[in-house]
Formats: C-alpha cells, structure tokens, sequence
C-alpha cells in the first residue's frame, strides 16, 4: 500500500522562510496550475530547492476547466502545424503512463454525412496515426453507416448535411485534469518541494535590480512572508502580466512592456449520460460557424464544448454568455439525436486559454492564434512563461528550465528525469480497459485507495451517481482531500479533489454543508461555506436570453 505524506499547513508556513540551503531557494514558482506544478517537478526532481505559490488552489485557474483530452490536436493537425502535433502525441502518452489512475485513452467518432468526409478526415487521422508512430492509442478506422451507429447510438441520422453515411474511429487520451494537477504537486512534494496553495505573490523582491525573490501573503491569515529565491518562473498563465508589472524597483513605476496574453474564453456544459451513451467521443471537426463541437464521456457524464471567444479581462470565475451556450445546445442539438435542453444542465464551467498574442497583434479571432508557448527572461530574472496546452505541460516545464540554466539562473542539470515518473498513486500495472467514462470512484486513488479504506467514513456516501446509484464521494474522500491533497475549503473539496461542482452543481450544492462539517472538523477552520454556495449557483445558473427547446 502506498502510504500518502500528510502536508500540514502549519509546517509548510514554517519551512517557507527556511530554505534548505544558503538563505535562498533555488526557485519560486509562481502560479500551480499544470504549468507551474510541471516546473516545480521537474526542478525538484533534478535535486533543486522549490517552493511554489498559488494564490487560490492548485489548478483553481483553468487547469479544472479543460475539456480533458490529452491529444496531439486534429485541429492543429488541420493547420498543419506538424511539430506541434507530434509533440503533443509524444506527451500525450507520457501523461497516460505517468498517471494511469486518473487518465485513459478515448476513442472518438467523427460522423460521416457527405460523401467525401470519411475519405478526407479519415485520411488526415491516418497522417494523425503516424505522427504518433508507436505512441499510437489505436489505429484510426473507417466505419460504414452501421458500425458508426452500434459505436456511437446517440448519433443523430438524419444530420444538418443529411443522412449518417458513416464515421472515422481515432483514438486521443482523457483525463481528470484536476486531480492530475493535485498529483503533481503532491509527487514534487515527495521530491523535497514546498508546495502553498492559498498563497498570494504580492510582490517581487529586487536588489541592485536583479530578482532576489518573492514577497507572499498567506490568505488564511494575511501574513506577509519574504521568500528568497535565486531564480523566479512566472507562471501564473492568463494572469501572467499582472506579475511582469510588478518587475520594478520600490517607487518605480511599473514597466511598460506589451501584454503577452490573448485570453480565449471556452464554455462547456455537462448533461447526463443519456444524451450520449456508449464508451465513444463524438468530435463534429466543422460546425456552422467552422467551430469544432465535443461530446465526451466523462466521469458518468456527458461533457459538451466548447467555444473559443476572445476577451479582454480574465476573471477568476468567467460567466457564460447567451450567445456561447446558445451555440453549444443548438449544434449538440444537429448531431445528438436526443437534443438536450437549458434544463437538461447539470453544471456550466467556463476557463480562459491563455494564448500568446501574436506581435503584429490579433484580429480577434483567437481560433487562429498559435497554441504554441512562450517563455522569456526579463532584465531583472524573472523568467515568464505562457500559452501552450496541459497535454504540453511536462514539455512545457523542460522548456522553463532550460531557460533558467542558459540565463545561469539555475545550475545546469540534465533534462528528461520526468518523462517516465511515475505519480504517486501510480498503480504498478494499470488496467489496459480502464476508462474515464465510469463515475468518479476510489479506482481514481490508484495505489493509494487500501489509504483512503482506512479513514473513518469509507462506506458513509455523502453523493451517488444519478444513473447508476453508485457512491461517488464518501467522507472518507472528504478526510483524505484535508489530510493528504492540501484542501482547505468546501469549494478546494467539492471543485477540485471531487469534481462534483463540474459534473452537477446542485448535487454539490446539495452536499456542501455535510462537507463543511467535515472540512471543520479536520482544519478547525471556517470552511467557508457561503463562498462555495454562492459559486455552485453560478455554475448552476444559464445565461438569460437562451432560445428555449425546439418542439
Ligand atoms: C475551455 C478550455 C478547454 C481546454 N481543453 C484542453 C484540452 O482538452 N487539452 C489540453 O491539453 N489543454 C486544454 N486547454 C488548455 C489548458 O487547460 C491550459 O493551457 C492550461 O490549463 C494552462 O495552465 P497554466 O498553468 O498556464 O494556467 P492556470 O491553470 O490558469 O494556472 C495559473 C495559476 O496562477 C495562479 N496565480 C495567478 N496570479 C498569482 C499570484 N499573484 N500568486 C500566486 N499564484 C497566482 C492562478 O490562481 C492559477 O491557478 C483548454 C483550455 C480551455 C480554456
């Protein structure tokens, strides 16, 4: 049995200003969402001192709020962007063998209504194939009218270009990407890493211009705490400005450089199984508007997305529009032969892609703007980072800290010792048949479940799954989220340790005061249970002005 280190608060506040070594850590990361946590890994990993920061919860900013697929990017295949794609492909498969408890491969469909579109996308998801050469999930298949109906029964026949001719079978990977976020951070804990989440960089600390490391507010507390850092990654994804403004000396004004971030909000809506049953994807590559539609299954739901509409600002919580669930219903509406409804909704989560804006700047359309990333090192150290894809991370975070070791931030250590880590709960030999389609259940603690067996509350289910009846969180999942997976509100339970906000948010409504008393009893803290309500509503609440069901 795989024992979890339990990461009392109190203890990580402390070691915050004792770095192991010469008064200074080697890094600060800024930001633990899966680009920050990649970092910090990876660093940690490679034997340097890393304390990380993240101002609200790990993965609270838009690594939750991904549609899941861990790809190499058809989309991008289309572009033709070829070394985007077989990087993804190439970290596509590490992310399934590293974290085999909390990601599988996905078999998609992408239905077939004129003549030529199984030959043409067929024939893009072959070169999509040998891209990913022995990485391959499984090869891609062309499938006549009747084979595409028994994989995929909740196909419409009768489709906006007209009847189903048939369908292409390619195979991506999904995930649980909050969980994997938190699996991140807690295997950089088992590597030496101090890892805060509730923690806030307010400000950067400068000597003789140079980055000497971070100033942090505790926001249980507010206390100020100085951290000393010999290299800083910002990594606080579309928020990664904010920090780049505050690179100056005391009584400076902030620097004036350009706004790397383009954020791109995308919408998705979760519905019940019914709308799309069986174990296969549906990916529509073109709708009306040249968007591409989802419907997967997830967690023993049915996820719809998403939209991709370029914003200005970057709320923690972005609001759905009228126009963007509109969009989602009406084309599920064209290729689900049940059309779900508003009230068919069980949970509306929108996240912000961070993308890099292109220098010449934007026309608007976020579609066509690179989802490539970019790191740059300002004159002070601070090393920023942006864009890219969580399929990407662990690239990503090479990437970083290649830069930190050839601007002499970091001494220089090999690169790849995270391309085959395994992350804690890792079982040792994983179901080759496992599925993220099935109710989220203790097979998503891995190795670590005979740990959660043994907390008090295993059989005491605080939620079951609609359709099957099956527990889906116990209070012994709501112990073992406080004790070893560093939650510390109702909402760090509920959003991100359970995905129970994402899967039905008046479920998480429903259960939220059982949690609360739960998350009391095991901090001794306010769990905040107001702030978790008022969020549930939210993502409860469609927006006005939907066209209401057609007959
Ligand atoms: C709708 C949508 C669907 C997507 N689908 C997919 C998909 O299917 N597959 C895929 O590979 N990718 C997908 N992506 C992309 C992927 O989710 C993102 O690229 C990735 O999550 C970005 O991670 P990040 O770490 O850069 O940012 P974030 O996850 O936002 O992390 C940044 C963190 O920095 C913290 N922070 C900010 N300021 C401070 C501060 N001052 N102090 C401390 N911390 C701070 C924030 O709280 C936040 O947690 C999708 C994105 C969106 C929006």
């Amino acid at each position: 049995m795989s024992t979890p280190a339990a990461l009392p608060r109190a203890e990580l506040i402390r070691r915050l200003g004792t770095p192991p070594e010469q008064g200074a850590w080697d890094l600060a990361v800024i930001g633990g969402g899966c680009v920050g946590l990649g970092v910090a890994l990876d660093a940690a990993a490679r034997g340097l001192s890393v304390v990380l920061l993240e101002a609200e919860d790990f993965a609270k900013g838009t690594s939750s709020r991904a549609t899941k697929l861990a790809h190499g990017g058809v989309r991008y295949l289309a572009q033709g962007d070829l070394a985007l794609v077989r990087e993804a492909l190439h970290e596509r498969s590490a992310l399934l063998a590293n974290a085999p408890h909390v990601a599988a491969p996905l078999p998609f469909v992408m239905p077939a209504y004129r003549w030529w579109e199984r030959g043409f996308y067929g024939a893009g998801l072959k070169a999509y194939d040998l891209l990913a050469g022995s990485r391959g999930l499984g090869a891609t298949e062309w499938l006549g009218e009747a084979a595409a109906r028994r994989l995929v029964p909740g196909v419409r026949l009768q489709g906006p270009q007209g009847r189903l001719q048939g369908g292409v079978r390619y195979w991506d990977g999904q995930f649980d990407d909050a969980r994997l976020a938190l699996l991140l951070a807690r295997t950089a804990a088992t590597k030496g890493a101090l890892l805060l989440n509730h923690a806030e960089v307010t400000a950067l600390q400068r000597e003789h211009g140079q980055l000497r490391g971070v100033v942090v507010t505790d926001r249980e507390t507010g206390t100020e705490h100085r951290v000393a850092a010999r290299c800083v990654v910002n990594a606080a994804g579309v928020w990664v400005d904010r920090l780049t403004a505050l690179d100056h000396d005391e009584g400076a004004p902030p620097p004036t450089a350009p706004a790397r971030v383009a954020p791109s909000q995308g919408v998705h809506l979760v519905v019940d199984r019914r709308f799309w049953p069986g174990s296969h994807a549906l990916l529509v590559p073109k709708t009306e508007d040249g968007r591409v539609l989802f419907a997967v299954p997830w967690l023993g739901k049915t996820v719809l997305g998403t939209t991709d509409s370029p914003r200005d600002d970057a709320p923690l919580e972005p609001e759905a529009r009228a126009d963007e669930v509109g969009f989602i219903l009406r084309e599920a509406g064209r290729y689900l032969s049940q059309a779900p409804g508003p009230d068919d909704v069980r949970a509306v989560w929108v996240g912000l892609r961070p993308l890099v804006k292109p220098s010449g700047g934007s026309d608007g359309d976020t579609k066509s703007i690179s989802r490539e990333h970019t790191v740059w090192v300002s004159r002070s150290g601070l090393v920023s980072v942006t864009g890219g894809k969580w399929t990407t991370y662990r690239a990503m975070a090479e990437d970083v800290l290649a830069r930190c070791m050839a601007a002499g931030l970091l001494p220089r250590r090999p690169a790849g010792v995270t391309a085959a880590l395994r992350l804690v709960g890792a079982p040792a030999r994983p179901d080759p048949a496992r599925s993220m389609a099935a109710p989220p259940g203790e097979h998503l603690y891995g190795s670590e479940a005979e740990a959660l067996r043994a907390l008090p509350g295993t059989t005491r289910w605080l939620a079951h799954d609609a359709d099957s009846g099956a527990g889906v969180l116990s209070e012994a999942m709501v112990r073992f989220a406080v004790r070893f997976e560093l939650a510390r509100t109702v909402e760090d339970v509920l959003a991100r340790r359970s995905r129970l906000l994402f899967l039905d948010a008046r479920a998480a409504a429903a259960v939220a005061p059982a949690v609360a008393a739960l998350v009391a009893e095991e901090t001794g803290r306010d769990p905040t249970l107001e702030a978790f309500t008022a969020l549930a509503a939210q993502y409860t609440r469609l927006p006005a002005g939907l066209p209401t069901r057609e007959p």
